[in-house]
């Protein structure tokens, strides 16, 4: 990754990819308090456009907020930064990374007199969990591990240090052959993937897991809206894995991720082993959202 050509907006311009480096007694390095967002930009037909520009950059300044972190930009900032970072690197779609860390300035676990420095890069990234994985579903298992309380890092936050757990998860999974992770709250409860949330559907209606251990994802927010102008119920509750081991579909989202069916868990088929009927449905609406087929959400779209 660090050696590309290239541009990374940091601190307020944009430097050489290669020469977008940090000293190694980085606060954040140490003590795992940067945070971060997950960000797309799409090639639709009126030009490039990045999806939720404003709502991923608030998540970004809240989860600054829920650690104390200043970031010394505004959010009009941190927008245009994300499109010049998309424009300089002449990227038609990408994915992109801001990151709010605390610098080298000193050691200890306070983070008061470390300064708040902001990158922000984008790259080209295709299917996150593989082409045949948005068309054929993924196979996942329970983790072992336990999502974070909402007492322990503070889910709301988009947190690096977070995604130690998120890691676990996945390599458990991803060793034993499984594509991806599901994470189950400290009380059993369903929570998300280690980088997506989650949602099934049983009987036509849609279930999502009410939000407590899981990030509150943008994607799901957007599929949540795209389900209901369908005409689907979503309802949000407690959910237990064997309360998917029974349904009809299922399917992470996220946005890496973005909409992917989910063929199996713990090795129970789900439904008919494939991407389901109502998830096809809801995965060609979000594409043609994210991609500006769908004039009714262009007010999601920020082009660059
Ligand atoms: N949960 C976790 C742990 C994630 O890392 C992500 C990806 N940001 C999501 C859920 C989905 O969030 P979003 O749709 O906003 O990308």
């Amino acid at each position: 990754m660090a050696d590309r050509d290239g541009f990374i907006w940091q601190d307020g311009k944009l430097v050489p990819w290669r020469e977008a480096t940090t000293h190694v007694l980085t606060h954040s390095l140490h003590y795992g308090v940067a945070v971060f967002e997950g960000v797309r930009a799409y090639n639709t037909a009126k030009g490039t456009a990045i999806f939720r520009l404003a709502e991923h950059t608030q998540r970004l300044i809240n989860s600054a907020k829920i650690y104390r972190m200043e970031i010394p930009f505004s959010k009009d900032e941190l927008m245009e930064a994300q499109k010049e970072v998309v424009r300089a690197n002449k990227l038609e779609s990408c994915y992109l990374r801001p990151l709010a860390f605390y610098g080298s300035e000193k050691m200890g676990i306070s983070t008061r007199g470390a300064r708040v420095h902001v990158a922000i890069a984008a790259w080209p990234w295709g299917a996150y969990l593989g082409e045949e994985g948005l068309e054929k579903g993924i196979r996942i298992r329970t983790s072992s591990y336990a999502r974070h309380h909402v007492n322990v890092t503070m889910p709301r936050a988009k947190l690096s240090g977070s995604y130690a757990n998120s890691i676990l998860a996945n390599l458990e999974a991803t060793d034993d052959g499984y594509d991806e992770a599901l994470l189950l709250d400290t009380q059993g409860f369903v929570a998300e993937g280690s980088g997506e949330n989650f949602f099934m559907i049983k009987d036509g209606k849609i279930y999502e897991p009410e939000i407590a251990s899981a990030l509150t994802g943008i994607t799901r927010d957007s599929v949540i809206q795209i389900a209901r102008e369908l005409g689907y119920t979503v309802e949000s509750r407690r959910l237990t894995r064997d309360d998917i081991y029974i349904a009809d579909e299922a399917f992470f989202t996220g946005t890496a991720a973005e909409v992917t069916p989910i063929r199996e868990l713990d090795n129970r088929t789900i439904g008919a082993g494939k991407r389901g009927p109502i998830t096809e449905k809801l995965q060609a609406r979000f594409f043609d959202v994210v991609n500006g087929r769908a004039p009714e959400y262009e007010r999601w779209l920020s082009y660059v």
